[in-house]
């Protein structure tokens, strides 16, 4: 088949193999926000995206989506578990995220690693025609651009991790650091949410890839925003990703979306005011900080249940990784202690959805809440909080933002709180459920104002014009 001259690397395809009770097979997309970002230069460009189909243990054969190709790369469930829920999720995913809970070093899950990422890299240099742009994306494939680089030294390859990048101590811990630095190091660009983790890159960089066993002292250096790795040059920098602002804007003003937004007011009884969290299950994204700071807040009488309705969305994810089980434990019997001593009988203070919302009913509810909470411990962007204050258009609703986001860097006007300090989080919440109506329309309308200019087709656009390949 014909070779594309913009390819995308990622763990999954933008579309789902699924498969049917009677044996047969189907795909289904998954339009994910990076799947809309890059839609148009793939398109445009006639490109491949290279990524896992989402079952494992199957072989499928590359094929066309319009006027793009996609090349399924195969996993078995052995490398499912170790490549994927292992070292990525269970390994590299706590370690990344200031390790929140322990990472687990397992050499078999290492091993597990290297091999994927090297039958990506080698789908990836099949697909790809001379002289072509690679962009590989995020933590489950940082060895892929030197291996590529390796197979293919004509291609200009790109790197962007969706994930923070940790502080220097951190990484330092990690067995397979030096390989890892080295893997990222055979991109021409290496792009990260916020400038701090490519400062931590950079000194890594320096501090580990310098030295080669078989030669010696090789020549690294760098310079702000650069390495110089022999005679090549590895551009660093910072580009925090986006939503489709403009996109959501418009659905939020759809009669549709705002007919469900009433409803949900509704159902809850107004006049309460609703708060409402938006996550993946994941201990990262502190639903836990909320739900204590919501219960203190009850049984100080600062806050009322038939005044106040909570309403916490939690995305099944990572169901068979043991850390996750446990705390959807501890959440699920938090809540459960809420509504057993608040609730009342068709009143529940906090109504918990154990599952997947679709896009238009998340705007409706986006529009029907007062009080946004975003608490995460470390978060690489965080892209719900962008869609909240890209959905109203009203300039109603309040934000609470986790410093630890990195979204806090662009939404400075939401209240930025620190997760870790319980009373000050529970001071912001009460602030903004009490807000002024004229305070709240200013700070969103600064909120607005930046996540309106800042979207995501301007995220991919200087990502690529920073690689030279625009
Ligand atoms: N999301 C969704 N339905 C849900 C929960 C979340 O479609 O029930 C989407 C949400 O709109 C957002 C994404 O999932 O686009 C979550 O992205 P974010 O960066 O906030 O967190 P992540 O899950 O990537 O850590």
């Amino acid at each position: 088949s014909e070779r594309a001259d913009f390819v995308v690397v990622a763990n999954r395809l933008p579309v789902d193999l699924e498969r049917l009770p009677d044996g047969t097979e189907r795909w289904k997309h998954s339009p994910g926000g990076l799947v809309t970002a890059l839609e148009p230069f793939l398109r445009a460009r006639h490109g491949a995206w290279v990524g896992w189909p989402g079952v494992a243990d199957v072989d499928v054969e590359p094929f066309t989506d319009e006027d793009m190709t996609l090349r399924p790369v195969r996993l078995s469930s052995d490398e499912f578990r170790e490549y994927y829920e292992g070292f990525s999720n269970a390994t590299l995913w706590p370690l990344y995220h200031d390790v929140v809970v322990s990472p687990v070093f397992d050499r078999s899950w290492w091993e597990s690693y290297r091999r994927v990422n090297q039958r990506f890299a080698e789908a990836t240099a099949e697909v790809s025609a001379e002289g072509a742009t690679v962009w590989v994306q995020d933590y489950q494939l940082q060895l892929v651009p030197s291996m590529l680089r390796e197979l293919r030294p004509d291609l200009r390859i790109g790197f962007f991790l969706h994930i923070p990048f940790p502080p220097v101590e951190l990484f330092m811990q990690l067995p397979w650091r030096t390989e890892i630095v080295r893997g990222l190091l055979g991109a021409d660009l290496v792009g990260f949410h916020r400038p701090g983790g490519a400062q931590n890159f950079l000194w890594l960089a320096r501090r580990l890839a310098g030295f080669e066993p078989s030669r010696g002292q090789v020549g690294v250096r760098s310079r702000p925003g650069m390495v110089q790795v022999g005679d090549r040059t590895v551009r660093v920098g910072a580009f925090p990703i986006s939503i489709a602002s403009s996109e959501l804007d418009q659905l939020a003003r759809t009669k549709e979306v705002q007919q469900r937004a009433k409803e949900i007011r509704a159902e809850l009884g107004s006049p309460r005011k609703i708060m409402l969290g938006v996550d993946r299950l994941d201990y990262t994204k502190g639903i836990d900080v909320r739900l204590h700071a919501m219960h203190e807040l009850l049984a100080e009488g600062r806050v009322r249940a038939d005044e106040v309705a909570m309403i916490q969305v939690a995305t099944p994810s990572r169901e068979r990784v043991e850390h996750y089980k446990q705390m959807r434990e501890d959440i699920e019997r938090e809540v459960g202690r809420i509504n057993g001593e608040f609730g009342r009988v068709g009143h529940p203070a906090v109504h918990y959805l154990h599952t997947h919302i679709d896009r238009k009913d998340l705007v409706a509810f986006y529009c029907a809440a007062d009080v946004m909470v975003v608490t995460p411990v470390r978060d690489g962007m965080n892209l719900v909080c962008k869609e909240y204050v890209a959905s109203r258009h009203d300039l109603g609703g309040t934000l609470v933002l986790s410093e630890f986001a990195g979204a806090a860097a662009e939404l400075t006007s939401a209240f930025l709180v620190n997760p870790h300090n319980l009373d000050g989080v529970k001071e912001s919440l009460s602030a903004a459920l009490g807000i002024e109506q004229a305070e709240g329309r200013r700070r969103m309308r600064a909120l607005r104002r930046q996540v309106l200019t800042h979207d995501v087709d301007r995220w991919a656009r200087s990502f690529l014009e920073a690689l030279g390949a625009h």
